[in-house]
């Protein structure tokens, strides 16, 4: 039976965790200038944990897209793994500077990326241990079990209702069944985390917001969207297996069905830089991989906010390259760009550009006139945003 969201949350809503009046912040531990050798992180590890600092309640900010976390992000960047003490140390100090739980989740989510590596020969060889928090922390290696179970962990001591996710993710090597094939079963192979952020529960994937595998060789990479991203954009990789965990209410188009998740066709492929000029994968129109020659195709782009701004000088020009044709996307009444376009024969992909540069110079704010005029005579770089195959 479907769970109804707010009987859901409202079942999940954990009581106020206890508050203890902290005598201001306690003593830093000592931070050695090189790794410690074990004696010493013995020593560092037999200190009591610190107190709980008081936090403060603040008010929601709805919208994660827009919010500035350059501080919990550079906060997160000042204790390397091996010199830390202890789970305890650590959630302390990575987070009782801050007042607002989603900062605190934030500079968690962070210190993963920095401290914890995939491990790849483990997940390539099927030989995963089970891990616990401390196991994860000693090694600095986990698959997304490890990462969501170390985030559980330094959350609680952060005092946040936080749960590990267990589902199928439409991670390495995911292809869709083709259209029309039956409907694979369920499975599960992927674990990620909810946690209730300053009111709100959210969705955050640690693991894939660490990095990604290149064939079978795990490289770091920052993916901050797996930390901001909304349930409705979750639900299109993330399959969890309590379906309550989708965050959908019914208005939203929740709770989804396995059958539409798994056979939902592949969209576009799309390129890092796409998320880096904070577009969004979700509404990338036409939203399938293929698209049919000697067809008109309506191509649609937006901010994956409506805060963001739209001004020409706050932007590239992005365009529709096929063939030897460049088509520069205007704005649409949606509030995002759009460009029409013919689809001939002989051409075997459409990709999706920004211009970067023209005449070597940084093109942002260049507009759409000035791309016009200056297109044929002017030097111009471009970066692939996304790309569709023609059949
Ligand atoms: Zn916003």
């Amino acid at each position: 039976m479907p769970l109804n969201l707010s009987a859901f949350l409202m079942s999940v809503r954990p009581p106020l965790p206890p508050r203890r009046t902290s005598r201001g912040p306690p003593p830093i531990p000592p931070r050695p200038s090189r790794p410690p050798d074990v004696d010493l992180a013995r020593a560092l590890a037999r200190r009591p944990p610190p107190p709980p600092v008081k936090p403060q309640r603040v008010a929601p900010i709805a919208c994660l897209e827009c919010r500035d976390f350059t501080e919990p992000d550079a906060h997160a960047a000042l204790f390397p793994r091996q010199s830390v003490a202890s789970l305890d140390h650590l959630a302390h100090d990575l987070t009782a500077r801050f007042a607002s739980d989603t900062d605190k989740a934030r500079a968690i989510f962070t210190w993963l990326h920095h401290n914890i590596a995939y491990d790849a020969p483990s997940f390539f060889s099927g030989n995963i241990r089970p891990a616990t928090a401390d196991s994860t922390l000693s090694s600095g290696l986990a698959v997304c079990d490890g990462y969501a179970g170390l985030f559980v962990a330094l959350a609680a001591r952060a005092g946040i209702e936080a749960r590990k996710i267990s589902g199928h993710g439409k991670g390495v090597g995911f292809l869709p069944p083709d259209p029309g094939a039956p409907v694979p079963p369920y499975s599960s192979g992927h674990a990620w985390n909810c946690a209730l952020l300053d009111g709100t529960w959210r969705l955050i994937d640690p693991c894939w917001g660490a990095g990604a595998l290149h064939g079978t060789t795990y490289q770091p990479g920052f993916a901050p969207r797996w930390f901001t991203s909304s349930p409705i954009d979750f639900v299109r990789t993330h399959y969890p297996e309590d379906p309550a965990y989708q965050l959908l209410s019914s208005d939203e188009g929740g709770p989804v069905s396995w059958e539409d998740y798994i056979m939902e066709p592949a969209g576009p492929t799309i390129f890092l830089d796409f998320y880096a000029l904070s577009l969004w994968p979700a509404a990338l129109q036409p939203p399938t991989r293929d698209i049919h020659a000697h067809t008109h195709v309506s191509f649609q782009l937006f901010k994956r906010c409506e805060h963001m701004s739209m001004a020409e000088a706050d932007n590239f020009v992005f365009i529709i390259s096929l063939g030897k044709e460049r088509i520069p996307l205007a704005p649409n009444d949606a509030g995002g760009w759009s460009a029409d376009a013919y689809i001939p024969s002989g051409v075997q992909e459409v990709s999706l550009y920004s211009v970067t540069t023209v005449d070597g110079r940084d093109a942002k704010g260049f507009g759409l006139q000035a791309f016009k005029s200056a297109l044929g005579r002017k030097a111009m770089t471009f970066g692939g945003l996304a790309r569709w195959n023609v059949i």
